[in-house]
């Protein structure tokens, strides 16, 4: 149960937070070694919540060094599976336990509603932790099918350093997504926040310390990409680089490898996910509903957004209405009130992007058909109304270009074909949905998808049971799920002649 109730009740806690910025680095909060700091403002109404250190290439050596030193020594990566796994179910419980506290810096930092930090990330990211700690002392090693006097040993290993970079539009929940499988594994981390949105990784670096991951096992610097995120993923002495965010900085990290040490890359990027919609979808309605949250959901600011609607022709004009009505309870409203359901964007620089996204679509011929402007600017804060486009065609930036904003293109389609023509007429290839009573018609569909998520009849599901990632320039690897430990293991063939 939540203590605060009301906006005032937000408020007042956010007041007496008593918010760090500084590194985490071998078990200690520290400064930024060249003593800078970056201004950390809410986008709710560009309150100064703190100055966060910003690190760069010294403190990014220190945190390996001493990430190295800590994995050398054994202390995380020979502890038992079954040692590990108690630590990290205690790590979960300690971010449920200060799950408002959490919740309210996420949504200070970044904008998201309250509701949604408390219901979503938080609620998750200890899930991910916990989730990973639980499964780690049940996976076993194998052996190969090996001549009678031979033994061939197949066994999987920590891969040592590791660096994840991630994105800030659900800040601790990415992290989580890492930070469980690469701990869990017996790695070191060194967490490195969107400067967006550095506050929960910074707090939570104290709690895993407290939780019983020992000193120099996760190391969090908080700081620009450009900075402290290119020397960590220029660095000798890091074996692998996790990183959910953009698809151009993706390929920037794949380069930053290539001129190292080829360190193992593993991407979550970009998506332009398709929502397709047939005539026969068993509830039009209800698809309608789940087409304005796939767009409305965390201000548009989500990987998966469905931010293109396919719609079948023959129930175009049909469908579109029931998605404006759905849309219009998607008002942008103060983040800290809990019935609010879209929050502030991200940052400024973020809101422009969105506008002028609408504005190309404008200009590209697409119909504006709800939305499209800013919204309550007088409070210093970066709200945009939820934008629906009609007549847009798949050829348009608005339909190719990755908005993370809450800008949805309606593009109409006449046969199952045409629908998969168009979904996979992308760069990407995160997600994709499509809805429709005919259960061969639905197979059909997805087996020829080209993304790395499909849902049927839905959108968006999924837990930590189920690999999260995506085909294309959406990235490689997935997160979630057994399958995210091959990021975070080297497979080791060990062959002994009896
Ligand atoms: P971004 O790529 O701008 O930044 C992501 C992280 O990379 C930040 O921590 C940033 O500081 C760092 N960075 C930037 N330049 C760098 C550089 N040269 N070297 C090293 N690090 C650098 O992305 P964003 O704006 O924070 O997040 C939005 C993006 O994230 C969207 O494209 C979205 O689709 C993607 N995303 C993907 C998934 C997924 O699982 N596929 C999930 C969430 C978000």
């Amino acid at each position: 149960m939540s203590t605060a109730n009301t906006r005032d009740d937000w408020e007042s806690l956010a007041n007496s937070l008593d918010i760090e910025g500084r590194a985490f680095i071998d078990g200690e909060y520290c400064d930024a070694r060249g003593g800078k700091t970056f201004e950390c403002r809410s986008p709710i109404d560009n309150r100064l919540l703190i100055d966060v250190a910003a690190c760069d290439a010294a403190d990014a050596d220190t945190a390996v060094i001493s990430a190295r030193a800590a994995f050398e020594s054994g202390v995380w990566s020979r502890k038992a599976p079954a040692e590990r796994k108690r630590v990290m179910i205690r790590f979960a419980e300690l971010i449920e336990a200060h799950r408002e506290e959490l919740a309210l810096l996420e949504s200070l930092d970044m904008g998201k509603p309250i509701r949604d930090a408390l219901s979503v990330d938080i609620p998750n990211a200890a899930r991910a932790i916990r989730w990973s700690g639980e499964a780690v002392d049940k996976i076993y090693d194998e052996l190969a099918p090996v001549p009678h006097n031979e033994i061939g040993m197949i066994t999987r290993e920590p891969v040592g350093v590791v660096v994840a970079i991630v994105p800030w539009n659900f800040p601790l929940l990415m992290a989580s997504w890492k930070l469980g499988p690469a701990l869990a594994a017996g790695n070191s981390v060194i967490l490195k926040p969107s400067e967006k949105s550095p506050l929960t990784a910074v707090r939570v670096a104290a709690l895993a310390l407290e939780a019983g991951i020992p000193p120099g096992v996760l190391n969090v610097l908080p700081g620009f990409g450009h900075d402290v995120g290119a020397a960590l993923a220029l660095h000798m002495d890091v074996d692998t680089l996790v990183f959910t965010g953009s698809t151009n900085v993706a390929k920037q990290l794949m380069v930053y490898a290539g001129q190292s040490n080829m360190k193992r890359v593993w991407l979550e990027a970009g998506g332009k996910s398709p929502n397709i919609v047939f005539a026969d979808a068993p509830d039009l309605k209800a698809a309608a509903e789940v087409a304005a949250s796939a767009i409305a959901f965390n201000q548009g600011e989500v990987c998966t957004a469905g931010s293109r609607l396919l719609v079948e022709a023959s129930i175009k004009d049909t469908f579109i209405d029931l998605v404006a009505d759905a849309l219009k309870a998607w008002r942008p409203g103060h983040p800290l009130d809990p019935a609010t359901r879209v929050g502030a964007i991200v940052d400024e620089g973020q809101l422009e992007r969105v506008l002028e996204y609408i504005e190309t679509g404008k200009q590209e011929g697409a119909s504006l058909r709800l939305g499209g402007r800013r919204v309550d600017a007088e409070s210093g804060g970066y709200y945009v109304e939820p934008t629906l486009f009609d007549g847009v065609t798949n050829a348009m930036r608005i339909a190719q270009e990755e908005i993370f904003g809450p800008v949805l293109s309606v593009i109409t389609f006449n046969d199952m074909d045409e629908a998969v023509k168009i979904a996979n007429d992308s760069d990407y290839g995160l997600a994709a949905a499509v809805w429709t009573s005919d259960i061969s018609k639905a197979h059909r569909t997805a087996k020829a998808l080209r993304t790395g998520m499909v849902w049927i009849n839905h959108y968006d599901g999924g837990d930590m049971t189920a690999p999260f990632g995506g085909y294309k320039q959406s990235g490689n690897g997935r997160d979630k799920s057994l399958h995210a430990f091959e990021k975070y293991t080297e497979v080791k063939a060990t062959w002994i002649a009896l």
